[in-house]
């Protein structure tokens, strides 16, 4: 799954990160009690947060960490 957060505009609040449905339903269901007496409020959501793989890392960045990987490697293999 995703991992998710609940987002209460009425409140301007956002839930911390879910990972399983059913911890998104708990914070869903825990928010609607405590702050709005177990009604659903207007504009409430779930948000799908993007999970970075590794085509999101910037060229420059794959290739300084390569040059570094080969200059550890040739210190090592230098002793
Ligand atoms: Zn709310």
């Amino acid at each position: 799954m995703t991992p998710k957060k609940y987002r209460c505009n009425a409140c301007r609040t956002t839930s911390p990160l879910c990972f399983t449905d059913s911890a998104l339903h708990r914070e869903k269901m825990r928010h609607r009690y405590l702050a709005h007496t177990g009604h659903r409020p207007d504009g409430e959501r779930i948000i799908d947060v993007p999970v970075a793989s590794l085509f999101d890392i910037p060229r420059g960045q794959v290739i300084a960490t390569v040059i570094l990987l080969l200059a550890v490697a040739a210190v090592v293999l230098a002793r």
